[in-house]
């Protein structure tokens, strides 16, 4: 397999990224996951925009886009796959253990391989820890995901693919590696940036294409909402069929199965070309 690193296309099994890059010993980088249709990016100028705004927010030199851009043309070239995503990875680069940053970031595309669709529904499990809505690294999307891994593997314990986390206080926020939407009679809802959630692309293009509000939800709102969904760009729109004990029978229910309906028409009509 062919990757990008720093320049060009280099073979996975040579491609030396250095022990001391920052990225690796303390989490100083960022990262996106694109969605690949037949060789096809979509929504890549919004991936790159929040690349930057990360990149920003942690301080770090801004990404060379067009360099990014074509990596990603080249990665894709290199591995066909009719549906597959990307992994941008940039880092703060590396230098002597202790220092700020280091001297050179490192940019990195991966493909992820083929992927198989998302299963309509899921189960997902809530987790006592608590996202930080005022944290430095808040709706940054960096490569510190330690916390994540631990919540999911709280998850797995429970036969579920997601751990939803609430806010300092008490409000819902978002799952591990997606934003979560209940639907409440009839409508659909989903928390506000402010709760600490990721922009996530696909929850805006959501957002956008079914009127779905943003508003402030207590946690318990999992216990009553009529129905669940979570939004990612590697589960696109998905039902949740279990929270915690709570079982949702019939997942998706109808105003998920419309979401999904529109997600699947609008999101195939804009792919880049
Ligand atoms: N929230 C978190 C913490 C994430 O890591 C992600 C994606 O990785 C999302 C939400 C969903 O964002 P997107 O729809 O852009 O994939």
């Amino acid at each position: 397999m062919k990757i990008w690193l720093d320049g060009g296309l280099q073979d996975i099994e040579s491609a030396r990224v250095s022990v001391f890059d920052h990225g690796l010993t303390v989490g100083d980088g960022i990262f996106e996951t694109v969605k690949a249709v037949d060789g096809r990016p979509f929504a890549l100028t919004r991936h790159l925009d929040r690349l930057t705004r990360s990149a920003r927010g942690l301080g770090l030199p801004d990404p060379d886009l067009d360099e990014v851009r074509r990596a990603c043309t080249a990665v894709l070239e290199a591995n066909p796959m009719p549906l597959g995503r990307l992994r941008i990875t940039y880092t703060g680069g590396h230098g002597p253990l202790g220092s700020d940053r280091g001297e050179h970031g490192t940019t990195l595309v991966v493909a992820l391989g083929e992927t198989s669709r998302r299963p309509d529904s899921t189960a997902v499990v809530t987790v006592p820890w608590t996202r930080n809505e005022r944290g430095a690294l808040t709706g940054l999307k960096t490569t510190s995901y330690a916390e994540n891994v631990v919540a999911l593997a709280r998850a797995r314990e429970r036969d579920a693919s997601e751990a939803l986390f609430g806010n300092t206080v008490g409000q819902l926020c978002e799952g591990t590696g997606s934003n979560v939407f209940v639907v409440l009679d009839g409508e659909i809802h989903t928390p506000p940036l402010a709760s600490g959630c990721l922009a996530g692309i696909t929850r805006a293009l959501v957002v956008e294409w079914t009127g779905a509000k943003e508003t402030d939800l207590p946690l318990d709102v999992l216990q009553r909402a009529d129905e669940i969904f979570l939004t990612s760009t590697l589960r696109d729109v998905q039902a949740v069929h279990r929270v915690d004990d709570r079982e949702l029978p019939g997942a998706p229910g109808p105003v998920t199965a419309k979401a999904m309906r529109i997600f699947d028409e609008r999101s195939a009509a804009d792919l880049d070309p």
